[in-house]
């Protein structure tokens, strides 16, 4: 039998865990709820039922398996395994997650940021693999990233490298949930293009952007498929989506010289509608030998990226 890891994707609203094998395949994986406002030690309870769980799933038994890999919002302190406080974990303080999960199982544990970790998943087992410098940015609700650099993931000095959806692109723009202003995820997000959307509805622009969905919220999809139809205003918002992705990407390939950049999250299924415009900005506004050398690609792993980054916390040992 081969060598089997439990990737856990530790997230505000859910938590997905699942069985991979050594060349990155999901075996079994399951969904539940986060309901974080039980507080941290409901919260691993359900974690370790869930590890259980899909272990059962999988015709398994514990030693089977090589190790857990755990990723989760930051920020954390990845040598202790420990969640020192998260914006999607309200009330969370300090939590010793990794230790707490090695008392009911006695493997390698490892706790990494989730961007670190899916962006050790994508050049492990997606479109990262044979490149040397490598970057995955998610854009989804927010924009979160990790790098790998000459090879080896980089963490940075606290393992919170690359929070990249809090680099000021617009000192005066939109105010981000970090409380600072102009943030990249503040401006080029899932959540940013719906505000937007929303904002020109507000101003009683003509569009189809709500028709199918009359008094929801405006979602980011609304918006690209009022787009797809050929609505001015949902085009006009993709544009400037693609505007500031592409200041933001800019920047990134300036700072770190990637080979490649893979976007994932949300977001990037809708690519085909903003690749070219991204990329003329990115064309416009990167150094031009940094730009020739770096290709920017969507994500291939998809939905799985959360289990298999988690996974290859450990699977990146062989
Ligand atoms: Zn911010």
């Amino acid at each position: 039998m081969g060598r089997f890891v439990c990737g856990v994707d530790l997230g505000g609203t859910k938590i997905s865990t699942g069985i991979v094998d050594e060349s990155g395949k999901v075996i079994q994986s399951l969904k539940i709820p986060t309901n974080v406002e039980e507080g941290s030690d409901a919260v691993i309870s359900r974690i370790n039922m869930s590890i259980d769980k899909v272990l059962e799933m999988s015709n398994l038994k514990l030693h089977n398996l090589s190790g857990i890999g755990i990723g989760a919002p930051g920020p954390l302190d990845i040598e202790k395994g420990i969640v020192v406080y998260s914006a999607n974990l309200p009330g969370w303080r300090d939590v010793p997650i990794a230790n707490k999960i090695k008392e009911k199982y006695e493997l390698p544990i490892r706790l990494n940021n989730d961007g670190n970790a899916a962006v050790l998943g994508e050049y492990l087992f997606g479109t990262g693999r044979g490149s040397k410098n490598f970057i995955y940015i998610t854009i989804s609700t927010g924009i979160g990233a990790g790098a790998v650099i000459d090879g080896k993931l980089f963490n940075g000095a606290n393992s919170n490298a690359l929070e990249v959806g809090h680099m000021t692109i617009n000192t005066s723009g939109p105010k981000c949930g970090c409380g600072n202003h102009g943030c990249f995820e503040a401006l080029a997000s899932g959540t940013s293009i719906a505000r937007r959307a929303q904002k020109m509805i507000d101003e009683g622009r003509e569009t189809i952007i709500l028709v199918q969905e009359k008094n929801a919220p405006v979602k980011a999809e609304y918006v690209f498929d009022a787009a797809r139809n050929g609505d001015k205003v949902a085009l006009e918002i993709i544009d400037t989506e693609a505007f500031y992705l592409g200041v933001g990407i800019s920047n990134i390939i300036n700072l770190f010289n990637p080979d490649k950049i893979a976007l994932g999250g949300g977001v990037s299924t809708q690519m085909d509608m903003f690749y070219s415009k991204m990329m003329q900005t990115v064309t416009e506004r990167t150094l031009r030998p940094n730009a020739a050398i770096c290709e920017v690609v969507r994500a291939k792993l998809g939905n799985e990226i959360g289990i298999i980054g988690a996974a290859s916390l450990i699977l990146c040992d062989d």
